[in-house]
Formats: structure tokens, sequence, C-alpha cells
């Protein structure tokens, strides 16, 4: 068999996750290369509605925010269920979720990975993989292979590398389905969400802004369809016939519909991995988890999967830090999808049919309009309230570092312009030299500044200002401390960037 070429890292699949983990490995000086099945970057159809509070934040903190923002809808975007959830009082720069369709976000993150040094190989397929104690031998569908050190399966729901790799897949079948479409109508619908004893519909239009107050205003063009099915549909593509007998089930009419561009099938099929690593091969994104879209948070997921990846795999690659490490990729995502996977299966049930579910409806709505639950709710949904276990100590470790004001003896700025080319930062916020971190020179940035203001953290409020953070590069903290603690920031920095080397 002929080999295509090798890299230390090869990603099968260039979907969000792929593409946004594709970045991460590059800016951390990674050789790497996508498989991707599809010849260009075009989506047939619209699929995810946007972005949350955190995802905003991590490409923020590379420097890339606007690019999203400038193309979509800033709004309070946040549901549980039929609540809506407001975090405009949240302590984050982007205290709003952005409305931007897949479609978009995949082009503007194409278009970022296009500016990096990654090669794409379009309209190729994985087919299967053998992975020996050196590396991975990816198998391609028109029989060539790719060699690399690594292969990571952002393959998709259905991934091939998950199969390959003998990982379980755990979890329910789907309970309920909708079909879901962009078509043209040779009739006007009524736009807008419906219940009845089916369950949830809604009809609206690709094209929209959202006002101030939060109302929607439907631009021209197509109509999104998303109408539930009586009963779990059959695997496979619906047709627009099928799209037309469940518009007439739920409306009594089907508006005519007619030139689809897209018509397709969700269900709230609800699984895992049971493993995020098998020797060389780690999987991302809906290739590690799928559940019901409420609430929108797959892909949002699985661009955090790959910003905790991302650096923690160029460190394994580069020898700066052991295999060990990739471990830590499943401890801390496993739990942040297994919540997902809850909080979605209880959002189905929520929106289900039948008096009963309407009383429970209802009494959900009532609790979170209270303070406390709307803010618990909303930082789970949001990606804010992420807490991975690094142990007891200060409420920020684990946690992600807000995007503070700084003054530094180079003047002012924000935290996350430090993280920009995804490399860790030392925050010395004492007094200055307080610290030396010479034997990771090179590898751990070291600043000192000053911090006026308070520090607040999603549904934790203030928290005590430390004397010196520790920043991983994906915004989290690992480690908070003092002069005093020389000892414990350097075992902090072996087990996270590596061991020491002997000062130059
Ligand atoms: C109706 C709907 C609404 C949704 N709304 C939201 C939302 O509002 N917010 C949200 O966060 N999420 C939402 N989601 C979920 C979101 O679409 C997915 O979670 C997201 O696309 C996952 O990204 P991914 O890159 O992991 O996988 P995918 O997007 O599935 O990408 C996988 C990529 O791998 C390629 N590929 C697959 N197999 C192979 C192979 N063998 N060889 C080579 N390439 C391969 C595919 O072509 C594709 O490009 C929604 C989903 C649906 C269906």
């Amino acid at each position: 068999m002929r080999a295509l070429t090798e890299h230390p890292v090869v990603i099968a699949g260039g979907g969000p996750t792929g593409l946004m983990l594709a970045g991460e490995l590059s800016l951390a000086g990674v050789d790497v290369a996508i498989v991707e099945r599809r010849l260009s970057q075009e989506l047939p159809g619209s699929r995810a509605g946007g972005l949350h509070s955190r995802t905003l934040e991590i490409l923020d903190q590379r420097g890339i925010a606007d690019r999203f923002l400038s193309e979509g809808q800033v709004a309070q975007v946040q549901r549980f269920g039929a609540s809506l959830l407001d975090i405009s009082d949240f302590p984050t720069r982007h205290n709003y979720g952005l409305g931007l369709w897949q479609n978009h976000i995949e082009r503007i993150l194409a278009g970022w990975v296009g500016e990096l040094e990654v090669t794409i190989h379009r309209g190729h397929e994985v087919t299967g993989l053998v992975q020996d104690d050196t590396g991975v031998d990816v198998r391609l569908a028109d029989g060539r292979s790719l060699r690399a050190q690594y292969l990571v399966g952002c393959d998709g729901g259905r991934s091939v590398v998950r199969k390959a790799a003998g990982i379980d897949f755990r979890g329910w079948d789907p309970s309920t389905s909708a079909l879901i479409a962009e078509v043209e109508v040779a009739e006007e619908p009524e736009l807008g969400t419906r219940r009845d004893e089916v369950g949830i519909h809604s009809l609206g239009k690709v094209e929209y802004s959202i006002r101030d107050d939060g109302e929607i205003v439907w631009g021209e063009g197509p109509v999104r369809v998303m109408v539930t099915e009586q009963h779990p549909g059959p695997a496979g593509e619906p047709t627009l016939r099928d799209l037309s007998e469940a518009l007439i089930a739920v409306y009594g009419t089907d508006y005519g519909v007619h030139s689809p561009t897209w018509i397709s099938r969700f269900t709230d099929m609800t699984r895992q991995a049971a493993a995020y690593r098998e020797g060389r091969v780690l999987l991302a994104g809906d290739a590690a988890h799928v559940h019901s879209p409420a609430g929108g948070q797959g892909l949002n997921t699985g661009v955090q999967d790959a910003v905790n990846l991302g650096w923690k795999l160029a460190q394994v690659v580069k020898e700066t830090s052991p295999e060990s490490l990739l471990d830590t990729y499943h401890g801390e995502r496993h739990p942040v999808a297994a919540r997902v996977l809850r909080n979605t299966m209880a959002q189905v049930v929520l929106n289900g049919p039948g008096a009963r579910i309407d009383a429970l409806r209802d009494a959900i709505s009532e609790l979170l309009s209270m303070d406390e639950p709307r803010k618990r709710f909303a930082a789970m949904l949001s990606g804010l309230d992420i807490h991975y276990d690094l142990g007891e100590g200060h409420p920020l470790l684990g946690r992600r570092m807000p995007d503070l004001d700084l003054v530094t003896s180079d003047g002012p700025l924000r935290v996350f312009s430090l993280l920009h080319d995804v490399r860790p930062v030392l925050l010395n916020l004492g007094e200055r030299g307080d610290f030396d971190i010479a034997p990771w020179a090179g590898r751990v940035q070291s600043i000192d500044a000053e911090c006026a203001g308070p520090w607040e953290l999603p549904v934790l409020g203030a928290v005590a200002a430390p004397a010196a953070v520790l920043i991983r590069p994906d915004g989290y903290v690992a480690w908070v401390g003092g002069r005093t603690q020389q000892h414990e920031l350097a075992e902090a920095l072996t087990d996270w960037f590596g061991r020491p080397t002997a000062a130059q």
C-alpha cells in the first residue's frame, strides 16, 4: 500500500471540531493534516444555529472572535426547554450567544485554518486504521494510506475512526425524531414555534435578524422547517414527500413546499464514547458524543474538546510532555459531554407533548425564573461553569480564567490577548520578579501585571484576587498561589508543561 504522506497528527474530518483542532495544533507548531470527505467546506444546509458564550471566549483567546461576531446576531439565545435564560448580567465580555448558522461558522473557521500551515486532503475518505507502537496507518477509500503518530477522529457521529478503534458508543436509542429542511413554499406560512400533541415544530427563514428587544425579524428567501415526526423516523435520507406528509400531519397543509436545498432528519439518539483515547487514536466532537440538538450544545462542545486536546497533543508530539498528559483529555472532557447528554435528555422530555409535560414545563419555567437556578443553568449551557477537577484550592483552580484588564510595563492588555498563540502564561500580580521560571522559559510566558477591579466568576460571584495564576493555553487555570509556593508552582509547571530544562 502506498503511503500518501506522513504527518505527526492526522485529523479525520474537517467539520467544526476538526478545523478547530487543526488550527490549535498548527499554532502550537505541529505539522497536521486533515482528511475530509467533502470536496469543499460547503454544507448543503445550515445545521447548527450558533455559538455560546464560552465558545466565543475561546475564539477570543485566539484573537478570532470578531470574525464570527461581525457576521452573526448577538442575542440572548440560551434556552433550557421552553425557558429563555438571560446572561446579560454574567461577568464576561461575551454575555450573550451568537446566532450564526454552521455553514458560516465552518467557512470562517476554514478561512482561519487557511492562514495557518495545515494540509487539507479534500475529497478523501478514511475507511480504517491500523495502529502499532510508533504510529497509525490511516487507510483511505482510494487504497492509499497516511502515516501519523496520532490520529484524531473528528469524523462526526457515525465515526469510522471510533468504530475502527473498537471504542464503545454507549447510550440510548432515539425516542423522537424531527425533519429539518430548507425549502421554497408556494403559500407563505405563519412563522414561529408551535406545540401540539406530537411535540414542538417551528417555521422560520434562513435569513433573519434579532432586534435589541429580542424580536426576530425574518428575511427573504427559503423557509427553514423543523417538524417533529409522529414516530421516530427510519434511518436514511428523508424525501420531499416525507416532509410534505409531516407538515400536513401537523399544519394541515404542506404550504406547497418545493425546491428543497436540504432535507435531513435528526433524532435524540444519546451516546458517548466509552474512551476518548485508545492508544494513538483519539476522538473529539460528535465522534465522541451525540445527543439531541436541544439547547444548541453539540458544535460548541466539539470546538471546546478541540481546544482542550490541541495543546496537550502538541506537547506530546514535541516530546515536552509524556503521553500520560493525553489521559487528562478524557478525564476532563468526558464528564463535560456526559453532562450535556443528561441536560439534553431532560430537555427532550420538557419539549414533549401532553398535559403532564405542560405542567412539568411550567414548573421548571417557574424555577428558572428565579435568579440562582437561572444562573446555574445558564452557566451550564453556555459552558461558562466548566470546572476541571484539578484538586482542592482557590475557586479559580480548574476554571476558566476571566478576561481581565491588566496593566503591564508594556501598557494595558487583556488576559485573552496573552493566549493568542496557544502558549501558557504565568501571570504574577504580586511584586515584580516574584517568580523565576527560567527552566520553563520558551514554553511558558511570564508576565508581571497589575489588575484593577474585582475578580468575579459566573455563578460563584466575587472571589479573592490571587497573587499569581498559571493559565493553560486553553484558558483554564492550572495553579493559583503566591511567592511562598514556588515548590507547588514548579510541580504544576512540570505536570502540565513538561520537565524543567537546565538554565541556559
Ligand atoms: C438540526 C441540528 C441543529 C443543531 N444545532 C446546534 C446548535 O445550535 N449548536 C450546537 O452547538 N450544535 C448544534 N448541532 C450539532 C452540530 O451540528 C454538531 O454537533 C457539529 O456539527 C459537530 O461537529 P463535528 O466537527 O464534531 O462533526 P461534523 O460536523 O459531523 O463533521 C464531521 C466531518 O467529518 C467528515 N467525515 C465524516 N466521515 C469521514 C470519513 N470517513 N473520512 C473523511 N471525512 C469524514 C464529514 O464530511 C464532516 O465534514 C445541531 C445539529 C443538528 C442536526
